[in-house]
């Protein structure tokens, strides 16, 4: 393997940067300044491009390879699939999909029966809406102001960010602020005040808008792209209780913090709350081919025993895909997954940055468990205004040049490896990132 900061080149990298350049249109970014990192493959929780330069994954790629990259039973199980029977159509029976639902359930809330397979995240949180609208008859969605649903039609317009504009779907939403302890729009001094507070302004907001006519509520169980904001205990069952007072169903998001990245098989299992519908992807099957799914409960999947659900998707339950999900959920179970996400998330992640939050000053706050963690960076500890992009961009490109490929969001480094990372590689890369935020802390403060 090559040093990163090696100027070797491969022919390969060449012609991937060069028609990456001439042809590939990208999300999130003008296309003017791109220069995106060539990967050519991986293992584990390491990736590196065709001139050998390797990098430790603190990304998960977009936090989803959670058994990590390769993984020999998830990639035969994939193989073995596409030898046999490749596609088959929604409407049918197939042995792989009922045994991928099978597993996805065992994880579910009591009382859920059935999974509706979709492509993704988006459309899977697209799906649950619709769902919740046709079991309820009521048309709005409340979500948060701070969250990340996807970016399709309705599951953009649920999104809080500013990712929602412009939307011709932009109708039936209402945002709500959640709870942020670091930034609380509530002035609280504690957590219990700051789910209190954020509980109240949701009944409020409920009640505003004429609780008769919301369907859902939709929250991300722990909000990730919008800053890792694990909620304070009691708000997920305080928004329960809400839910319930005005015949509202509850929709946990658990995308991005779903099987296994919090050290539990689900985010919600630390939360004392049992939603309605879950929407699920990413993990599920470590984002080897794309899949996601709406778990629905009981009573919603009885809504549809006698009355059409109105959607389907090509690919629901695509058996490459389902295949996938079963290697990657009994690799999870035979080989301690979560375990080791929990173990590595108390032993090493939360200790390690509590003492780089005591060092540098660049560290505003640091929140997290298992190996779902954000380190939120500020200018001035006293006023918290935010790093600026040019400060972030050089945490970036350090990183990259000492071997370790973070994941960067606003004015926030997201410490995301997969779930299958050891304690001593979780080490190396607080190091990495540790030296690199000294290093830029001793320069612009
Ligand atoms: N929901 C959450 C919480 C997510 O983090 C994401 C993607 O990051 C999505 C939904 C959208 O998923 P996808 O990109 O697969 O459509």
């Amino acid at each position: 393997m090559t040093d990163p900061t090696s100027t070797t080149t491969h022919p390969d990298d060449d012609a991937a940067r060069r028609l990456d350049r001439a042809h590939v249109f990208h999300s999130w970014s003008a296309q003017g300044g791109l220069d995106p990192l060539v990967l050519a493959g991986g293992s584990g929780v390491h990736v590196w491009d065709h001139a050998g330069r390797r990098y430790l994954d603190f990304s998960s790629q977009l936090v989803n390879t959670n058994v990590g990259h390769q993984h020999p039973r998830v990639v035969a199980a994939i193989q073995e699939q596409a030898g046999r029977l490749a596609t088959v159509a929604p409407s049918t029976a197939a042995l792989v999909r009922g045994e991928a639902a099978e597993r996805v359930l065992a994880h579910a809330p009591a009382g859920f029966s059935k999974v509706f397979f979709t492509n993704g995240g988006a459309d899977a949180n697209e799906n649950a809406i619709r769902m919740a609208r046709l079991h309820t008859g009521r048309d709005k969605v409340v979500s948060h102001y701070r969250s990340y649903h996807g970016n399709t039609g309705a599951a953009v317009v649920a999104t809080g960010d500013w990712r929602r504009v412009p939307n011709e779907y932009a109708r039936g939403h209402v945002h709500v602020f959640g709870p942020y302890a670091y930034r609380s729009e509530f002035w609280s001094t504690s957590p219990e005040q700051e789910a209190e507070r954020a509980l109240h302004h949701l009944e409020r907001v409920v009640q505003s808008e004429g609780p008769a006519s919301v369907a859902a509520i939709l929250l991300e169980t722990i909000p990730g792209t919008a800053g890792v904001l694990v909620p304070p205990p009691g708000y997920l069952r305080g928004v329960r209780e809400i839910a319930d007072r005005y015949g509202i169903l509850l929709i946990l998001d658990e995308v991005m913090a779903g099987f296994g990245r919090t050290g539990h098989w689900l985010a919600l299992d630390a939360h004392d709350v049992v939603p309605d519908l879950v929407t699920f992807a990413k993990g599920v099957n470590s984002g080897y081919v794309p899949a996601g799914g709406v778990m629905m409960s009981e009573t919603v999947a009885r809504t549809f025993d006698v009355r059409v659900f109105p959607g389907g998707l090509t690919y629901s339950g695509h058996p490459l895909a389902m295949a996938a999900i079963v290697a990657t959920l009994d690799a999870m179970a035979d080989e301690g997954v979560v375990e080791n996400a929990a173990a590595v998330g108390r032993d090493v992640l939360g200790p390690g940055l509590a003492a780089l939050a005591a060092r540098n000053p660049l560290v505003g706050d640091v929140r997290g468990l298992g190996v779902f963690w954000a380190v939120e960076l500020v200018r001035d500890r006293a006023t918290r205004e935010p790093v600026d992009a040019a400060t972030m961009g050089r945490i970036k490109a350090g990183a990259l040049a000492r071997g370790l490929l973070p994941f960067t969001a606003d004015n926030r480094v997201h410490v995301v490896p997969p779930c299958v990372v050891t304690p001593a590689e979780a080490a190396t890369g607080l190091e990495i990132l540790g030296d690199v935020l000294d290093a830029v802390a001793a320069d612009v403060l």
